[in-house]
């Protein structure tokens, strides 16, 4: 389909504002030939982006972005065309989504100390069985009136420096690339050059991310520094990865809007060629 190629989304189904239902519809409003759904591990939201999708000219590339942790980083996978009923893949996601839900409810316990904020204010703002994440406990902060945004949440009692944060279980990104290699799917290092706790991880790491089937790199992403995004160019020719972009829309969760970078159709070929897990819905 022609149009712009978008290969990162978020719905309800994780921490977008929008359902799938409607994720589609902005992706068409947008003008997008391609949107993929790649929302936190999970894969909860396809079906309906498909049946969205039918009969309006836009390709829905199903996907999920996989947690990892990388020592003390929290590194972000995509997953593109892997089989959602793959049973390891269902095992370690439903293992991630049980860590964070825990994870969140002692993340607000230790908020609750300070501020007037209850699990359940969080759990309304999420979908049930969705996956659970600071953005769930930002919406719940600024319903209560302690702060304005999603963004002001993390950027003071979300932050991972506040006190109140802490971690979530999430297998390697090594383990993560075998997970998405094994189910048929193509595996593409989410932002890898961002600011802060989410940094470029070293050279001999991807290497071996890539001896394992590491596919591609999103470099064209607007966390990605423009320092980091050299290095990473230099990275995707030295090992021949391909070059996705894409917003990571989040809906009116994040200020990122959907097409603010896209990924080329000879990239999005070749990811379409590797992935046998699941194909491409054409709507
Ligand atoms: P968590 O996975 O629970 O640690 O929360 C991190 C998620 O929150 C990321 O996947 C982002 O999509 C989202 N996020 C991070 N920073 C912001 C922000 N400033 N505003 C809105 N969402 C954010
Ligand atoms: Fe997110
Ligand atoms: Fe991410
Ligand atoms: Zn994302």
């Amino acid at each position: 389909m022609p149009g712009p190629i978008d290969l990162h989304t978020h719905s309800s189904v994780s921490d977008g504002t929008e359902t799938p239902t409607e994720l589609v519809d902005a992706a068409v409003a947008a003008g997008l030939g391609t949107v993929a759904i790649t929302d936190h591990d999970s894969t909860a939201g396809w079906r309906e982006a498909f049946a969205a999708a039918s009969g309006t000219g836009l390709t829905v590339i199903p996907g999920m972005e996989l947690s990892t942790n990388y020592g003390p980083a929290s590194v972000h996978m995509l997953a593109y065309l892997f089989d959602p009923d793959d049973a390891s893949i269902l095992r370690e996601t439903a293992r991630i989504r049980d860590g964070r839900a825990h994870r969140a409810e002692r993340i607000v316990e230790r908020i609750a100390v300070d501020y007037d904020i209850t699990w359940a204010d969080v759990l309304a703002q999420s979908v049930d069985g969705g996956t659970l994440g600071r953005p769930h406990i930002a919406d719940a902060l600024v319903a209560k009136g302690h702060v304005t945004t999603r963004s002001a949440a993390f950027e003071s009692i979300l932050h991972w420096q506040s006190g109140y944060y802490e971690k979530y279980y999430a297998p390697s990104p090594l383990d993560g690339v075998r997970l998405i290699i094994a189910a048929g799917g193509v595996p593409v290092l989410a932002h890898p050059a961002t600011h802060g706790r989410y940094r470029v991880i070293e050279e001999r790491a991807i290497a071996e991310l890539v001896d394992a089937g590491l596919f591609g790199l999103e470099i064209h992403h607007r966390d990605n520094t423009d320092d980091g995004k050299e290095r990473l160019f230099e990275l995707a020719a030295k090992y021949d990865l391909v070059v996705t972009g894409s917003s990571d829309y989040h809906g009116e969760g994040k200020p990122n809007r959907l097409a603010e970078n896209t990924t080329e159709p000879e990239a999005l070929a070749r990811i379409v060629a590797s992935g046998t897990g699941s194909a491409p819905y054409l709507g």
